[in-house]
């Protein structure tokens, strides 16, 4: 998608600290980070929601959270912990319509969440 910041991100053509990538999956630092360790896992593919991805698509997904296991043991979270969030629409505050998973570590965290 031509306006979307994760696509321009996952196509190079706006900076990120990027800290894996492969052909669907790319993992990069938030920006704004909300933990000492805050990462985002996005698929290449634009969609805005996990429930807007084709069954047939579904495999970017699998994609998705692979690199994401990948992600959590090479950046050391796997032993105190870490979480995942994935929000969608209005009531979640999300801010950026492309999908996108939080990998959220390096500090006790609050439950529930706000
Ligand atoms: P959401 O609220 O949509 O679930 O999360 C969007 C996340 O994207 C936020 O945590 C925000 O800090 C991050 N973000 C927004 N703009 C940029 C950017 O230009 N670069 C990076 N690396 N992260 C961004
Ligand atoms: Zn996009």
């Amino acid at each position: 998608m031509d306006n979307c910041l994760f696509c321009k991100i996952a196509r190079g053509e706006i900076p990120s600290k990027i800290v894996y990538h492969d052909e669907c999956t790319v993992v990069f630092a938030d920006v704004n980070p909300k933990a000492p360790v805050h990462l985002l896992a996005i698929p290449r593919a634009h969609y805005a929601a996990i429930h807007e991805v084709p069954a047939s698509e579904m495999g970017m997904i699998q994609r998705l959270f692979a690199a994401v296991s990948t992600v959590v043991a090479s950046e050391n979270l796997v032993d105190e912990g870490y979480r995942l969030v994935v929000n969608f629409g209005e009531n979640s505050g999300q801010a950026v319509p492309h999908i996108h998973v939080h990998i959220l570590g390096g500090r006790a965290m609050q439950w529930p969440p706000g």
